[in-house]
């Protein structure tokens, strides 16, 4: 049986392709009861998403998914349960955002000179309601026929020695979970098993991370192989970190997995959500019935 709680998921916000309001209702029928949204240094989607989730009977997690560097390495961190209203919290994005808007003009400018034109108002285009990303870069240059899909355009411009490139810092570690933990939420590594760190850099990372306040990482996520649920599970277990789950569905077509598919957490590890009174009260009624 699937789980039915997924933390980790994105909207037109940030580089998702349904809006806040029909990303809600899609998890809704695909079986979710709680959903996390956590849209890529923005918070703006969560009110649209509150009023949805009223309506579909489905429980809203306030999330994020914020883009930080790690010793010269790009890292998301998700936060859980956060209060996007609390300033530290909402500063920081802002500041991402704005660093997002430099890093796409700098992303254009290289293109420009490759003989690409015009990428930074094809690419604003697609990115009407919050961020810009590599994501709107990427839709823009598969519309000039510069590429045929999604994981041929990131290959061929987008990534790190590729003519659509643009280094950027992002924000830093401490400061993310920072904000995050301060405004009464969790933070949560995503998808440790996507930064190729090689043994040594993750033990390190995980080390850190939990000596600066980060509480949790996500051990099974769409783009997760299941011998990766093991391996994070163990790792959560060995440095005492809580354990998340989510499908970090991005929309039709763009998805590592299928809202509502996710398996559940295999045994052993103490779930992020395990003191949210609203999920253990879904959980227990969902067993009665
Ligand atoms: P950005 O935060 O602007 O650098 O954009 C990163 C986003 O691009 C990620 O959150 C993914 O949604 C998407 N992405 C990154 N790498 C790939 C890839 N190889 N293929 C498809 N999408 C990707
Ligand atoms: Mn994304
Ligand atoms: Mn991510
Ligand atoms: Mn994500």
């Amino acid at each position: 049986m699937p789980s039915l709680i997924d933390l980790h998921s994105h909207s037109t916000i940030s580089d998702g392709l349904l809006t806040p309001g029909d990303l809600v209702a899609h998890a809704a029928a695909k079986g979710v009861r709680a959903l996390a949204l956590t849209d890529h240094d923005d918070t703006a989607g969560l009110a649209e998403a509150e009023v949805a989730a009223f309506k579909h009977g489905i429980q809203l997690i306030h999330g994020v998914e914020i883009s930080v560097t790690w010793r010269n390495r790009t890292l998301h961190i998700v936060g859980l349960n956060i209060d996007s209203d609390y300033a530290p919290l909402a500063n920081g994005l802002a500041a991402i955002r704005a660093g997002r808007h430099r890093r796409a003009e700098g992303m254009a400018a290289s293109l420009d000179k490759f003989g690409i034109v015009g990428s930074l108002e094809g690419a604003y285009k697609f990115a009407k309601q919050g961020i810009i990303s590599r994501t709107h870069f990427a839709r823009f240059l598969i519309e000039k026929g510069c590429a045929n899909d999604m994981r041929g355009v990131f290959k061929k411009y987008l990534v790190k020695g590729k003519p659509g490139y643009f280094e950027h810092r992002w924000a830093d570690l401490e400061d993310a979970v920072n904000w995050i933990a301060s405004s009464g939420g969790v933070a949560a590594i995503a998808h440790p098993g996507r930064y190729d760190l090689g043994r040594t850099n993750m033990l390190l990372l995980l080390e850190e991370f939990r000596n600066l306040g980060g509480a949790a990482i996500e051990v099974v996520t769409g783009s997760h192989t299941p011998a990766q649920y093991q391996e994070f599970a163990k790792l959560s277990k060995q440095f005492g970190l809580q354990a998340s789950q989510g499908s970090d569905y991005h929309g039709p077509g763009l998805s590592y997995m299928e809202m509502g598919r996710l398996p559940g957490l295999p045994s052993g590890c103490v779930p992020v959500w395990q003191h949210w009174p609203e999920i253990v009260e879904m959980q227990f009624s969902s067993e009665l019935h």
